[in-house]
This record gives structure tokens, C-alpha cells and sequence, in this order.
């Protein structure tokens, strides 16, 4: 078996298929016995589905005009629903849930000729930023398998940073895709609200969910783009603004010029370690010619809080629809219609999904609704405002990713505690815009770290090619952001 196979990039991989050196079916191979490897210690995967893939790979190789994704095995966050494959969402409430359509990325990277490897792990509903809330069993860091991978996608980081999978899709609501790209060595982009379809992410909170790729390089990032963005007549939120060729953009002129950047105050809570290898980043790029401005933005620190109470509102709407009658599991027995509900979502629902119920119902009840909701999305207005006018003077925003390096399981008990952990994330969520995390430096323990790139809405070409420019920068594939500078 051909084990180097499962190390190559995604473009690397769908080339080599495209030249005629391997068979879709060799890689499938390849990628299963790493799976058969792999998962027991590292659990990314809730379904496997290794016939579906052997299947389709047959198919691939013997039809003479290959799509752009032509024998890539990818991995699917199980909240995205797959037709025909089961669809937890790592709940207990879906957990034979088989959807009977296909999410429109799903379609999209099908329609490339893409196979699908499996559905990952996550925290129960996206709630969560370790994985450790799936209802079934946390996922491991592969750099650590004693610390989490991050969350909530952290299946889907967990399975390209093992070579389970060459890519993967996540959905990022605040923080989501870019948090378990940092902690798994990986670039996760958080796409502009709007770019990429949600027909068939399973729902969150409606007004900051979106889909995006997780890869192990910026311009494996630029490809899944190019497949899975667009406009979709099925969700209404979908932007149609054309899709640009992301991978000319990243290899083309210069997009960026004026970088701004957090003060030294704004993260003082982040380990000596990220400070460092951010601050090092920031005087090496204004080495290289960029002009970097400190911002003062002053409603930096109220995001959080804000956040807080806009996606928990909104889950505890969305969530209202897993009932016991239409969707799902229900609790067994005959029962009036109101203890029927209450079983059922008692026994269905993990404790961070119901805590997230209780306070967005809270903050939404008569009586609190302007003092909470209708507070939290003023102050999000006012946010989003001032990115706008930021804007104006910089190109893009550079903070660090995460406030530290990826934690051990069972550290972060306290939810209040885990909250922190979305410090730098979730600021893009509340006003729509891009946002990537992309590989910046390795501890001394050789734990990863994650910078994080913010652009203005549907500026995605900025991001790549900001991203390009450092990734390129760096010399060792393996270990790739260590900021000893290069000679
Ligand atoms: N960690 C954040 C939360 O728990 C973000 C989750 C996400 O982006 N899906 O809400």
C-alpha cells in the first residue's frame, strides 16, 4: 500500500489523478487502512463510509472527464446532511437520523467528483469548543492524543491532521472551523455570511452559521472554495455575488498592503508563547514591506458576551424543532403531547445544548427580550459598524487565533471557562465577515498555533493571498510556522 499517498495536499492528490499516476480506488484504499490506523486512538469519525467511497472511486476511474476534486477522499462535519448517510449532529436526538437529500456542498463536491470518507465528530449540535460534548465520545488531538482537538469541528480537524482524510468541510457559527484548525496544524477559512450555501447544515444559529473548508494547505483552501461557494436558490441568506478563481488570487498581484493589528492590552490573556510568535509574525511582515497599524477597537471585548447571547437565542428557536414527532428520537411509550415533548428532549438533548436552551429562552422571554436579545444585537449593530470603519485604513486584521495552545481533555469544566476559549473567533461571526486560521508557529512542546486573518465581506481573495504569502515563507512542510526566521 502506498502509505505516502495520504500525505499529499489535495491539489497534489486530484492532479496526480488527473495525470493518470494513481487510481481513485488506490487512494480510497490508502486513506481506509490509515482510518483502520488511525481511529482507534484518534476517534474523528462518528460514520465510516468505506463501501460509498470504494463505490464512487470505481466510478471516477473510468470516467474520462474528471472533475476538479477527482478521487479526493473528504471528510463531512456530521451536521451537514448527507442523503442516504446518517446525520447526528453527535446528539442523541438524531442519531439514526438519515436525511433524505444532500446539503448543497455536499452536492457541489460530489458534482467534482469528490468521494466522501466519512462524517466527523463534533460538539453536540456545534455547541461546544473541544468536541468533548458529542454525545458519543470525544475526539483526540493528533499532535497529543491527551489534549482536544478543538471544537466544534474538531472531527473534521482531527481527520486531515491524521491523514484520515486530504480535506474537510466544517461549519464555523463563532469559531467552529477556525479554533480546530489552530489546534490540529491546519488552515480553516470561516467564509463572508452569505458565500456558501447552508442548504442542509443543520441549523445553529441561522444569522452566524456558515459552511468552510479545513486543509492542510492555503491553497487546498482556495480549491474547496472554488467548488463549494456561490449563490443557491434553496437558502435564501446565499449572496449571489460571483465566485472569483480564489487560487489565481493567491498566486496573483499584491491584495494587501496596510495590516492592522491587537495591542498588546487586547491580549493579555493569551499564553507568553502565542504573544510571542505574534508579535514576531507582525515585525517580520512589517520587514517585509507592510505598513501595521495597533487598532484601537473598543468594542473588541464586548463581542464575547454578545455572542453569547445571540447564538444561544437563536439555538434555542432552532432547536425547538426537535420534538419527538417530526424529527428523530422519541421517547418510547404512550404519553400527552407535553410530557411526550419533555421525555424527549430531556433524554435527547447532551447538558451544554440544554443550557443553551434555558439562557436563549431566558434572553428572549417577555420582559427580558430588550434588556438581553435586543441589547446583544444592538451592541452587535455597533460592532459590525466598527469593523466597517476600520476598514477603511486597513486591509486586513491579524490576532492570534486562540487565546492558548490545544488543552487537555476533561480541563475546561466550567462552561464560562470554555466560552474563552472563542476570545478572537467570534468577532467575525457577529459581523459577517471572512476569517482564516492558518498555521503560525509550534510550541516548544510541538502544539500548534494559530493566526488568524479577518477581511472585509466577500474580500476572501485578500485573505488567500496574505495566507500564501506567509505559508510560502516557511521552509519545512512538517513543521511549518516556527518563527526562528529564516536566513
Ligand atoms: N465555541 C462556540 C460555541 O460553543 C462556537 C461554536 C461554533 O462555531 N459552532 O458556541
Amino acid at each position: 500500500m502506498n502509505s505516502r499517498l495520504t500525505e499529499l495536499t489535495l491539489i497534489e492528490l486530484t492532479e496526480s489523478i488527473h495525470r493518470g499516476e494513481v487510481k481513485a480506488e488506490e487512494v480510497v484504499e490508502a486513506y481506509l487502512s490509515k482510518i483502520n490506523e488511525k481511529e482507534p486512538q484518534i476517534k474523528a469519525f462518528i460514520t465510516v463510509t468505506a463501501d460509498l467511497a470504494l463505490e464512487q472511486a470505481k466510478k471516477i476511474d473510468n470516467k474520462k472527464e474528471k472533475g476538479k476534486l477527482a478521487g479526493a477522499p473528504l471528510a463531512i462535519k456530521d451536521n451537514i446532511l448527507t442523503a442516504g448517510i446518517r446525520t447526528t449532529c453527535a446528539s442523541r436526538i438524531l442519531e439514526n437520523y438519515i436525511p433524505p437529500y444532500n446539503a448543497t456542498v455536499v452536492n457541489r463536491l460530489l458534482a467534482e467528483d469528490a468521494l466522501i470518507i466519512g462524517k466527523t465528530n463534533l460538539d453536540e449540535f456545534a455547541m461546544g469548543s473541544s468536541t468533548e460534548n458529542s454525545a458519543f465520545f470525544p475526539t483526540r488531538n493528533p499532535y497529543d492524543i491527551n489534549r482536544v482537538p478543538g471544537g466544534s469541528s474538531g472531527g473534521s480537524a482531527a481527520a486531515v491532521a491524521s491523514g484520515e482524510a486530504v480535506a474537510s468541510l466544517g461549519s464555523d457559527t463563532g469559531g467552529s472551523i477556525r479554533q480546530p484548525a489552530a489546534f490540529c496544524n491546519l488552515v480553516g477559512l470561516k467564509p463572508t455570511y452569505g458565500r456558501v450555501s447552508r442548504y442542509g447544515l443543520v441549523a445553529f444559529a441561522s444569522s452566524l452559521d456558515q459552511i468552510g473548508p479545513l486543509t492542510r494547505t492555503v491553497e487546498d483552501a482556495a480549491l474547496m472554495m472554488e467548488v463549494i461557494a456561490g449563490y443557491d436558490p434553496h437558502d435564501s441568506t446565499s449572496a449571489s455575488v460571483p465566485v472569483p478563481s480564489y487560487r489565481l488570487a493567491l498566486k496573483g498581484e499584491k491584495k494587501v498592503f496596510k495590516i492592522g493589528y491587537l495591542p498588546e492590552e487586547k491580549i493579555k490573556e493569551v499564553t507568553p508563547e502565542i504573544k510571542s510568535a505574534y508579535f514576531n509574525l507582525l515585525n517580520f511582515l512589517e520587514r517585509e514591506g507592510f505598513a501595521c497599524e495597533a487598532l484601537d477597537l473598543k468594542l473588541w471585548d464586548y463581542a464575547l458576551p454578545c455572542y453569547y447571547l445571540i447564538a444561544p437565542s437563536e439555538a434555542s428557536s432552532n432547536l425547538a424543532r426537535y420534538d419527538g414527532i417530526r424529527y428523530g428520537f422519541r421517547y418510547p411509550g404512550e404519553h400527552n403531547l407535553k410530557s411526550l415533548y419533555a421525555l424527549t428532549r430531556t433524554v435527547g438533548f447532551g447538558p451544554e445544548v440544554k443550557r443553551r436552551i434555558l439562557l436563549g429562552t431566558f434572553a428572549l422571554s417577555a420582559g427580558y427580550y430588550e434588556a438581553y436579545y435586543g441589547r446583544a444585537r444592538h451592541v452587535r449593530y455597533l460592532i459590525k459598524e466598527e469593523f466597517r470603519k476600520t476598514f477603511a485604513s486597513v486591509d486586513v486584521i491579524l490576532t492570534p487565533t486562540t487565546p492558548e495552545p490545544p488543552f487537555y481533555l476533561g480541563a475546561k469544566v466550567e462552561p464560562i471557562s470554555m466560552y474563552l476559549s472563542d476570545y478572537f473567533t467570534v468577532a467575525a461571526n457577529l459581523a459577517g465577515l471572512p476569517a482564516i486560521s492558518l498555521p503560525m508557529a509550534l510550541t516548544e512542546k510541538g502544539l500548534p498555533l494559530g493566526l488568524q486573518i479577518m477581511a472585509p465581506p466577500f474580500e476572501e481573495e485578500r485573505i488567500f493571498w496574505l495566507a500564501f504569502f506567509i505559508e510560502k515563507k516557511v521552509k519545512s512542510k512538517r513543521n511549518i510556522f516556527n518563527w526562528k526566521e529564516e536566513k
